[in-house]
């Protein structure tokens, strides 16, 4: 079995804490690797060594540190397999999907790279004679990264790139629940002769490692991708400083179809877009109105294919379209949700039970019936394959409903009508719209979840900017 150290100031060193995190199968059940379970001291070591590795990283020419990004991407290709087993094995995600995360992380590294010649300052007119305004882009300084385990490490990619790219140095946490995948990577970014101290990776509870690194007077931005209630600790414990932070949170994404809508195609489209990854990904299709007229057309096909999804283990040759939920405790969640909302009317039309599996923290695709917007599970995030579907009649009530959420993430519209397309563009209150296909973002694109999904947002242009700060210089002359 495996144990994974912290890998601080280019070296893999032991935690000052003896204590070790478990990392478990939920496929199998079984441990697999164990990996330190670190203390304010590690987060204080990272932190200094990240300090210490800055200023001479920032001093690099931009397309010397991409050259760094792109060996990244290259290194990561030439593991692919090794990496996309690693990931299947620590939070059974199918193993075409995880393959799929692991050349998405390559991608994103080379992408980023490609950004080297293209983010620009600015020169500004001035109001006096014999006067220039110039408006640099500088890098932030010290980032700290924490990830979720549902993307480990296309998350992970997501707050290194444009980091490294920017000439910050960073200090990245991954999940406690996967772990593995991250110090994998950091074994491969050992061989590439990054400078020391520019990437730190340090495993241990957010509770711990986690609230000391955001809390150092060191960290200059924090970003996180997880729950709304990591987001919300981490605001009260960067207030005190008031360190800047991005926050990539849930969402309860709504999916509206219309009666004119190919049915067919949105049937498939929100079947993929809340069974992937069994149900845990933040813009996952998470509640589903249907326009009154075709709803019993439409529950009837979406109800045959939810039943049609298949689920096992994530290893299987052909790939079930999905596996496991990460933990128990996870899985014990989305039942109680169910739960609760047959308990308050709900009717359960598919699934709503454990499987019979012999390992495994299973729950069968569902779908759920007569659902009320007052109903927990259409206002909670529900991280997990069940579906609850509530009619409506007409698009005005649609939007209302949609827009009538905590969250903001991403959202979805099946319709042919170029009109109720412009309005849905319009009116949905989403840092995302789907029109007519699955919920998916793209790298070029930018992730940003209004209300409590977010602060701030990650890719493409914007996400990189999130990574700079303005220096605007007044030249008289
Ligand atoms: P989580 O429980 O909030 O944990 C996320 C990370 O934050 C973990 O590394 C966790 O550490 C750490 N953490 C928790 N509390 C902290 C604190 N007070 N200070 C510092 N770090 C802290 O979320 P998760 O269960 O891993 O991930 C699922 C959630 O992420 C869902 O809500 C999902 O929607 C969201 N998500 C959002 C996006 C997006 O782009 N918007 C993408 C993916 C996932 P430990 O767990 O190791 O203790």
């Amino acid at each position: 079995m495996k144990t994974y150290r912290q890998y601080i100031d280019g070296g893999f060193r032991d935690s000052h804490s003896k204590d070790l995190i478990e990392v478990v199968n939920p496929f199998t059940e079984k441990v697999v690797a164990t990996a330190a379970n670190g203390d304010a001291q590690d987060a204080a070591d990272a932190l200094e060594a990240a300090q210490a590795a800055q200023a001479a990283w920032a001093a690099k020419p931009v397309i010397e540190r991409a050259g760094y990004l792109k060996k990244m991407a290259d290194v990561i290709r030439a593991n692919r397999v090794e990496l996309a087993r690693t990931l299947v094995e620590e939070q059974a995600k199918i193993s075409a999907l995880a393959q799929v995360e692991i050349d998405v992380t390559a991608e994103y590294f080379d992408y980023y790279a490609g950004w080297a010649r293209k983010y620009e300052g600015e020169i500004i007119e001035s109001d006096r004679a014999g006067e220039n305004i110039l408006l640099f882009r500088q890098p932030i300084g010290v980032i700290v990264g924490i990830c979720p385990w549902n993307f480990p490490f296309f998350v992970m990619a997501r707050k290194v790139a444009p980091s490294l790219l920017t000439g910050s140095t960073i200090v990245l946490k991954p999940s406690s629940e996967t772990p593995n995948t991250t110090f994998e990577f950091a074994k491969l970014v050992d061989t590439i002769g990054l400078p020391k101290g520019v990437l730190n990776f340090v495993s241990g509870r957010g509770s711990t490692l986690g609230d000391a690194l955001v809390k150092s007077p060191i960290t200059g931005m924090v970003t996180l991708t997880g729950s709304v209630e990591a987001g919300e600790q981490i605001i009260r414990a960067t207030a005190p400083n008031i360190t800047k932070t991005s926050l990539e949170l849930g969402g309860k994404a709504p999916a509206i179809v219309c009666a004119d809508a190919d049915m067919d195609l949105a049937v498939k489209a929100v079947v993929g877009s809340r069974v992937i990854f069994s149900g845990q990904v933040c813009n996952c299709a998470e509640r589903c109105y249907v326009e009154a007229s075709v709803a019993d057309e439409f529950m009837a096909k979406l109800g045959r294919a939810m039943a049609e999804v298949t689920f096992g283990d994530p290893f299987a040759d052909p790939n079930p379209a999905m596996s496991s939920q990460i933990s128990k405790e996870q899985l014990e969640k989305i039942e109680g949700m169910v739960q609760r909302a047959k308990a308050a009317g709900a009717e359960v039309l598919v699934g709503g039970e454990r499987p019979d599996m012999p390992t495994g923290f299973f729950y069968k695709p569902t779908v759920l019936g007569k659902c009320t917007q007052d109903m927990e599970i259409m206002r909670k995030e529900i991280f997990g394959p069940v579906l609850p579907v509530m009619p409506f009649s007409d698009l005005d009530e649609a939007i209302a409903l949609a827009n009538d959420c905590e969250y903001g993430l991403t959202s979805s519209i099946f319709t042919r009508d170029i009109n109720k397309v412009m309005r849905a563009s319009n009116e949905l209150k989403f840092g995302e719209t789907y029109v007519n296909r699955e919920h998916f973002e793209a790298m070029q694109g930018f992730h940003a979840g209004w209300r409590k999904s977010g602060i701030g947002g990650a890719d493409g242009k914007h996400g990189l900017y999130e990574y700079l700060q303005t220096h605007v210089v007044y030249i008289q002359h």
